[in-house]
């Protein structure tokens, strides 16, 4: 009898599509040309970690899976606070003030009863969980592991592994042996801190990112040559590599609060009823019924700041596949100059400064729609029967309903489309 068909996703986390070049990464070079490759493959708003991994579990926008940002503001007892969705309590918070997490289902809710869903991630808590927030398969992550309906994982199955390339090895390693080989799942994915959390702290281009690319590339062969092995056997195996988003250089950092305070905002600041919401290259406005009209009105100066570049307002947001909801009422993208750095990387952004956190000047960042972080990459491999190029646009959200074509699920419920023909 034919087994079952299974999907593998593989996410190398912050690898923007310029960097996938015969001489940088020949490994993810070679599995181009065997592989479906999405030319013109783009990033969701904003092009931050955690809102990606919920658009590449649920195949929808922001808009339609409810969640907003690296750090997103909830509404609690009438007041506006921003919490990091890193933090793996944020699920907890972001029930009690809306009632839901994912407002959409996500592959493993999907496959919850067809073949089950399996992910390994090394990158934040929070973005591990919003792959599968509602613990409908088996979610591994170094903060903690958990089996459907929650139960925590422990001992020798929980996964422990450093959040590092190394962590990445030892966690890929797991991967191919537990989960491709004996598992089997329908849908199983890796996604790896690397490159991302070494750029969050090196110049691009620097010797240090292209071992961190090297690093990521070793963890994809070893999927590669573990898929092939099964395919060999007689297994049919959909396996997509590709990256949530690329990165941007750091030059200078603004304190979006200070500047707001200063023009009479101080007062709604404090009370809750005006929040920042800062995802690196952006930052996301929240309003309460009392500041909208306040913070609106100083939406065209901020416009004119010599740190901002487009100030969007509900309707532009919603241009960008994000619903101006749940207290935002606008988002900005920091300024860009084509400056080029030491490596010959262009790109110097402004960020949004975080309470607590400092900015890195020259290192990689993200979270905006600069061009450089809005341009994944992706590549379908169906054992060499699609190869070639999508030349239509693409995105992040048409992982999830490429995969559901092939395992013959329902194909309802997604922004993205499938991309094999
Ligand atoms: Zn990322």
């Amino acid at each position: 009898m034919a087994e079952a068909r299974r999907a593998v996703f593989v996410c190398c986390d912050g690898l923007g599509r310029n960097w996938v070049r015969p001489e940088i990464t020949p490994v993810l070079d070679d599995l181009r040309q065997r592989s479906l490759w999405c030319d013109a493959h783009s990033a969701v708003f904003p092009s931050v970690t955690r809102v990606s991994a919920a658009s590449v579990a649920t195949g929808c926008l922001p808009a339609r899976h409810g969640l907003h940002g690296n750090r997103m503001g909830l509404i609690e007892q009438g007041r506006i606070i921003v919490r990091d969705v890193g933090d793996p309590d944020f699920r907890t918070h972001m029930r009690r003030a809306t009632g839901a997490t994912l407002l959409v289902p996500s592959l493993a809710e999907r496959v919850a009863q067809a073949g089950g869903f399996i992910g390994f991630s090394n990158v934040s808590p929070g973005a591990a969980y919003f792959l599968d927030p509602e613990h409908f398969g088996r979610i591994y992550h170094r903060a903690g592991s958990f089996a459907p309906e929650g139960t925590r994982i422990e001992g020798a199955d929980a996964l422990a592994v450093s959040h590092d390339a190394a962590g990445d090895w030892a966690m890929t390693q797991r991967f191919c042996r537990e989960v491709l080989a004996d598992r089997r799942p329908a849908v199983a994915f890796l996604w790896l801190a690397d490159p991302d959390h070494t750029m969050h702290g090196v110049p691009l281009g620097s010797p240090v990112h292209h071992d961190a690319l090297a690093a990521a590339g070793r963890c994809v062969a070893e999927v590669f040559r573990t898929v092939e092995r099964l395919r060999g056997e007689g297994e049919e195996i959909l396996l997509l590599v590709g990256s949530d988003h690329g990165q941007e250089t750091i030059g200078e950092s603004v304190s979006i609060e200070d500047w707001l305070a200063a023009r009479g905002l101080e007062s709604l600041l404090e009370a809750g009823d005006v929040a920042v919401a800062g995802q690196g290259t952006a930052a996301l406005f929240y309003a309460t019924d009392r500041g909208r009209a306040p913070l609106l009105g100083v939406l065209d100066e901020m416009s004119h700041a010599e740190w901002a570049g487009d100030v969007l307002g509900s309707e532009r947001l919603a241009e960008q596949g994000f619903a101006a909801r749940g207290g935002v009422v606008a988002a900005v993208n920091m300024a860009r100059r084509a400056d080029v750095n030491a490596h010959g990387v262009a790109g110097w952004r402004w960020v949004a400064a975080e309470a607590g956190k400092t900015a890195a000047i020259g290192s990689g960042q993200h979270g905006g729609w600069g061009p450089d972080e809005t341009r994944p990459f992706l590549m379908v491999n169906d054992g060499g029967r699609s190869t070639g190029t999508v030349q239509h646009p693409s995105c992040i959200t048409d992982i999830a309903p490429t995969i559901a074509r092939f395992l013959g699920l329902p194909g309802d419920g997604f922004d993205g489309k499938c991309l094999t023909p």
